[in-house]
């Protein structure tokens, strides 16, 4: 109910035995901090910088990001921001940047694979996030990354750009973490792999359904391939989270899933370590945590990835298991 809601906006994100969850939001622009703020964000979990790229007839300058990333990380004072490097294509197009026509947009020329492919583009843009981690605490995250060269080169791009700040005597954090969405399964079967070299994993469950069932994530007629509690999709969504455990890094997640009221439960269970989400959905996803327990999430998530063989299934087993409004 809303007193209790209230009172949880300023709470840590726990379970019903201690174990602590952080939950953070999901945010396009700098204005939408406040609201994630006052819906009790205790990070942002993914900033999506296209709209830096999209409310423009030019390509933004690298002076134009860094005012907008400062901005979100001094208002957020300290809690971690993380943010994510351009994922144009796909649907995405920008006036100013003239993109092939492709058969399969989806699996074409987007994210990191222009970014990659046109530094002129990126530069500036690392430079932008760089130069705004000098004010608070920021993460660096690249998007669509399907192999481990591509995060190899990205960091390599970043770490160069870090040499030449220091040489301009522009401050900059040092220890900045670089990690990657996990949204292509070939990433989240290699993440052990991953996990040796990246600082942490976010799961973005829209694209890594999609591209799990091979079922374009716009089209109505094949929207019952949307199966998130599948077990297909469960069991990379585990290795993943495993793997980052066995490095000692952590596992996010910022898809829609994860403000998903019945696959929560089953995020937990697994060791889930941040959950991302719109601002609208923290109050209720951190109710809905302190009444479980962690303990009996485990033999749920060993069930659900062992013994059921459907997305229904598994939807059942929560909603018996667990009570769920
Ligand atoms: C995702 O794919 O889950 C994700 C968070 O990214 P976007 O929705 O921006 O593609
Ligand atoms: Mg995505």
């Amino acid at each position: 109910d809303k007193a209790e809601w209230a009172k949880l906006k300023s709470e840590p994100s726990v379970s019903k035995n201690g174990q602590h969850f952080e939950i953070a939001a999901n945010i396009g622009t700098p204005d939408d901090v406040q609201g994630a703020l006052d819906a009790g964000a205790e990070g942002i979990g993914l900033m999506r910088s296209e709209f830096l790229y999209m409310d423009t007839d030019k390509l933004p300058s690298e002076d134009d990001q860094f005012e907008a990333y400062k901005t979100v990380v001094e208002k957020m004072a300290g809690k971690p921001v993380t943010i994510r490097t351009m994922d144009i294509g796909g649907d995405k197009h920008l006036p100013y940047l003239t993109l092939p026509e492709e058969m399969n947009p989806f699996l074409g020329y987007r994210a990191i694979r222009i970014s990659l492919d046109q530094e002129t583009i990126f530069r500036p843009q690392v430079r932008a996030l760089l130069r705004a981690s000098h004010y608070g605490q920021l993460r660096i995250m690249f998007p669509m990354i399907a192999t481990l060269n591509e995060f190899r080169r990205a960091k390599a791009i970043v770490q160069d750009e870090m040499t030449n700040l220091k040489q301009e005597g522009i401050p900059f954090d040092e220890e900045i973490k670089m990690g990657i969405m996990v949204e292509i399964p070939a990433s989240a079967v290699l993440a052990d792999q991953f996990a040796k070299e990246v600082d942490f994993f976010s799961i973005g469950t829209n694209d890594l359904i999609q591209y799990t069932f091979a079922a374009d994530r716009g089209n109505e007629q094949v929207s019952y391939l949307y199966q998130p509690y599948n077990p297909a999709l469960l069991r990379l969504i585990k290795h993943t989270i495993d793997a980052s455990h066995k490095e000692g890094k952590f596992t996010a997640m910022c898809g829609e899933m994860a403000g998903d009221q019945t696959a929560v439960p089953l995020l937990m269970g697994m060791g889930l370590d941040e959950f991302s989400m719109s601002s609208s959905s923290i109050l209720k996803t951190r109710s809905l945590m302190k009444k479980l327990d962690t303990t009996q999430l485990q033999p749920l998530v060993d069930q659900a990835l062992n013994d059921c063989d459907t997305c229904e299934e598994v939807e059942a087993l929560v909603k018996k298991t667990v009570k769920v409004d």
